[in-house]
């Protein structure tokens, strides 16, 4: 691939099947671009709520159609239309799936699909870690199965420590007990890691809950994979993946995958032209309508004057926790840029205080091309959950972060903005508006603003080189395709 090697004329044909959320959609998706641009056929199975979603974005569909051998398919996810969909339905989302996708999926692997439009049959599959029967299936019909994980490795490498965190009595969570405490077993007994850290599901209480037995589950499956591809890199992850390395058959960090995707665009000539009046960003995978509007109000801002906040798809707010986060932006003094989907509040829509003040600090958006946003001069800041694809973006662009994560992986990534990599402040498991303000001034023009920023920078270099020709992230690509076309015969 790195010699422009074209594998075209040969029989691969890798499917790539997400778990229907944007956080998952948006670098699977990426990944199907890139070993399109790398000669490899593939097919992206999406939901067809999700599928409808993503090409009602002007410009999206004419990006993925150019993308030479992409092909997108669509499947229902065995909800009714107006299932919001959300980290709510989380569970109900994995049932209805379970329950409907996997016949489809089924067919695609021995037919190619329904429509029979000539493509050659699958070869190997590329399926959501999340995806359970996607391996059983896969399987069962002798197609070779790789796993992408959409959260960090870091979180990966949580999750498979679950039994040791059970056996050492750190979970599940006993009343009381000092969330401070350093968890050891983890990443060794020097760890920065606390009980406050770890996955939010790990804060269980109860020994037998359905959420850990399933991720128990899904850990235990990865050796069942040919490999497990990560949306991380080496450079900020190399600690955790070393020791992942010794439990699954192969890894590949291949991330920032939005990155990569652009260094194979340019390597391979396949440059697009989005962005501009109304067209969203060349790169777009968003389910929602960017409002590019934004993008106006950045420019007469001045540098490293903004503070860009948003919570990702699908963390919900209630309306207290708005209001605290609200007044500790405006009592911070900075212009902020902030993210309200319309679903995200669960207690009523927009409250008044912030409607009326919105003209005078703030530009409320319903969804922003995010990574355009972190890319713009005027944002100093990152306010956010921690996200995976949000923190790979906002070091992609060198942006210093406040992290308030609310779920999941996002507390251990907040411990790593942090700790490990040092370019942000982590105010987990607070939500008032003397903190939020504090860390805003402290990100944006404290004491250590300057060393935080040198970090970011710094880091973002890295993460650019690293997906070059030559870079870590470009050399796993490499020996993912090689893998991905010599599981063919083996
Ligand atoms: N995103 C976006 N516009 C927004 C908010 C979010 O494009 O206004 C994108 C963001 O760039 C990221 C994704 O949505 O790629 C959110 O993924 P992440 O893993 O950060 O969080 P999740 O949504 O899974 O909680």
């Amino acid at each position: 691939m790195g010699s422009g090697q074209k594998t075209w004329g040969t029989p691969h044909h890798v499917l790539i099947f997400p778990f229907p959320f944007q956080g998952h959609i948006t670098p699977m998706l990426k990944l199907a671009e890139v070993l399109s641009l790398s000669g490899i056929r593939v097919t992206f199975l999406n939901t067809h709520h999700n599928h409808r979603r993503l090409l009602s974005s002007p410009g999206v569909g004419a990006r993925l159609a150019s993308r030479p051998g992409l092909r997108l398919r669509s499947i229902p996810d065995g909800l009714p239309e107006d299932n919001p969909r959300g980290l709510t339905e989380a569970t109900e989302i994995i049932a209805a799936f379970d329950a409907t996708a996997p016949p489809l999926y089924r067919d695609l692997l021995s037919s190619g699909g329904a429509d029979h439009d000539g493509a050659p049959p699958v070869t190997c599959v590329v399926a959501d870690g999340l995806l359970r029967f996607a391996v059983d299936v896969a399987e069962e019909m002798g197609v070779p199965i790789f796993a992408f994980r959409t959260c960090s490795s870091s979180s990966f490498w949580a999750f498979h420590c679950i039994p040791k965190l059970i056996e050492t009595g750190v979970m599940p969570f006993q009343d009381g007990c000092d969330l401070d405490e350093p968890v050891a077993c983890v990443l060794g007994t020097e760890s920065f890691l606390r009980r406050r850290d770890l996955p939010s599901f790990c804060r269980t209480k109860d020994s037998d809950d359905p959420n850990i037995r399933f991720l128990m589950d899904l850990t235990e499956n990865s050796t069942r994979y040919r490999g497990v591809v990560f949306n991380s890199a080496e450079f900020a992850e190399s600690i955790v993946l070393s020791h992942i390395r010794g439990k699954v058959r192969s890894t590949y960090p291949i991330g920032p995958l939005h990155g990569l995707l652009q260094a194979v665009e340019h390597s391979t000539g396949a440059v697009g032209d989005g962005g501009g009046d109304g067209i969203p960003s060349s790169d777009s995978t968003s389910l929602w309508q960017e409002d590019r509007a934004c993008m106006e109000w950045l420019d007469a801002r001045p540098t490293a004057s903004v503070v860009y906040v948003s919570f990702g798809s699908v963390v919900p707010l209630g309306k207290e926790q708005l209001l605290e986060l609200w007044h500790g932006l405006v009592n911070s003094g900075y212009h902020f840029l902030w993210v309200v989907r319309p679903d995200m509040i669960v207690d009523g829509g927009v409250p008044a205080v912030v409607a009326a003040g919105r003209e005078e600090r703030g530009f409320l958006a319903e969804w922003a091309p995010q990574q355009e946003v972190l890319g713009h001069p005027a944002v100093g800041c990152f306010l956010t959950h921690s996200g995976w694809n949000s923190t790979l973006e906002g070091m992609w662009a060198g942006v210093p972060m406040v992290c308030w994560p609310f779920v999941s992986d996002q507390l251990i990534t907040s411990r790593f903005v942090s700790e490990v990599w040092r370019i942000g402040v982590d105010i987990k498991d607070t939500c008032d508006r003397a903190v939020v303000e504090k860390a805003v001034r402290e990100v944006m023009a404290g004491e250590r603003s300057a060393q935080m920023r040198a970090a970011a920078a710094s880091i973002s270099k890295t993460a650019r080189e690293s997906v070059e020709v030559g870079g870590s992230a470009f050399k796993n690509l490499e020996r993912l395709i090689r893998d991905i076309i010599k599981s063919i015969n083996s």
